[in-house]
């Protein structure tokens, strides 16, 4: 019985041979994990209890036909499915005495995996329908009724044209999202001076903030160099303070400070923080952990309103991830919101 132990630690998943008596002969450290420490020796079914699971089992102990079933479980609290490879083997060098060989493959993650990309398919296609219906609507109101309409076609084509650019911005965010993460295992390398980075970005959303009521303060400290992708970088801290200076209400002040980052220990090295502070109404704290979920938004009608796609903070992520960096949320709601990136620095 030890050979087939040793033989069963082999294997790359949890796996459990049952002999010609209904009982554990041997299990693997994986299936111990799985099924109980103490299984060796016991019947299977003390186990191994799934319906499914058992039926499979006593049927190939007596017909010897493998099968394979799939089952869902919940343990330790979470849901878990696996499938379970159920096969006649022999048991003696002899081969006269049979058993069944149980393995385990756990599909859970991948299960979730498939999930994701089916809600992910099913909010992109919610998202490019909404703008999509309107225009349809308004192309066939100027093809009909409103077609000698002179005020009603400035009117609609003013609404079409913000339709149309609601569809290219999600376009070209899902081609950014796609790309930083296809690239997030490559950590950028380049010497890039974050206090530039942070000051052409001030310089382009200045007439945003104007327009929006916003005092918008970043005092320019000397370079400071990270290593990274700039162009990345930039689209990091635009989205932050475009954010900043969208969510952040009336009477709004926007900061950006660059400093040491004081805890060192995140980043196992020298670090620096750049925080963006607006003075808007904050963000409840249940929602804080899902802001960079694709498409999470804590105000769907308002982000819509603003013209946003609900991606930005997802990019965010993907690109501080891949500059190995942080990304921390801190807000007390009437207070306004903190989001610092903490960024390892330039040791070269
Ligand atoms: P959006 O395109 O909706 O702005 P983001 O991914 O950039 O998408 O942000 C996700 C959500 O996080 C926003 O819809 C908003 O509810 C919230 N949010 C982001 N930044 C702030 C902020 N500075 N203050 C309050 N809420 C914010």
């Amino acid at each position: 019985m030890e050979v087939l132990a040793s033989l069963l630690s082999g294997l790359p998943v949890a796996a459990v041979l049952v002999g010609p008596d209904a009982r554990i002969v041997a299990a693997n450290r994986a299936a111990r994990e799985m099924l109980g420490q103490a299984i060796e020796g016991r019947h299977f079914l003390t186990a191994m209890r799934q319906p499914d699971l058992r039926a499979a089992i006593e049927a190939t102990a007596a017909d010897d036909i493998p099968r394979s079933i799939t089952y869902q479980t919940a343990q330790d609290g979470r849901d878990s499915t696996f499938r379970a490879h159920v096969a006649g083997v022999a048991v003696t060098v002899d081969a006269r005495a049979r058993g069944v060989l149980v393995s385990f493959e756990d599909l859970t993650e991948r299960e979730q995996a498939a999930q994701m990309r089916r809600d992910f398919v099913a909010n992109v296609s919610h998202e490019l329908r909404t703008p999509l219906t309107a225009l349809m609507g308004f192309i066939e109101t100027l093809q009909g009724p409103a077609r000698r309409d002179e005020a009603a076609i400035d009117r609609f084509l003013t609404i079409m044209a913000r339709e149309a650019a609601r569809m290219e911005r999600l376009v070209r965010d899902l081609l950014s999202l796609s790309r930083v993460e296809g690239e997030e295992r490559v950590r950028p390398r380049d010497p890039v001076d974050l206090a530039g980075v942070i000051g052409t970005v001030v310089t382009m959303l200045r007439p945003l903030a104007r327009e929006r009521g916003c005092a918008l303060r970043f005092a320019p400290t000397e370079a400071c160099l990270v290593p990274g992708n700039a162009d990345q970088l930039q689209q990091v801290f635009t989205n932050l303070v475009e954010n900043a200076i969208k969510y952040g209400g009336a009477d709004n002040r926007v900061e950006i400070t660059l400093a040491p980052h004081p805890d060192d220990v995140t980043l196992r090295g020298p670090a620096i923080a750049v925080t963006v502070r607006d003075r808007g109404p904050g963000i409840d704290p249940l929602h804080i952990p899902r802001l960079t979920e694709r498409f999470y938004r804590v105000d769907t009608h308002r982000s819509r309103e603003m013209g946003g796609t609900g991606l930005g903070l997802a990019i965010v992520k993907h690109i501080v991830n891949r500059h190995r960096g942080r990304l921390r949320i801190a807000s007390e709601p009437g207070e306004g919101s903190n989001f610092s990136v903490i960024l390892p620095r330039w040791d070269g």
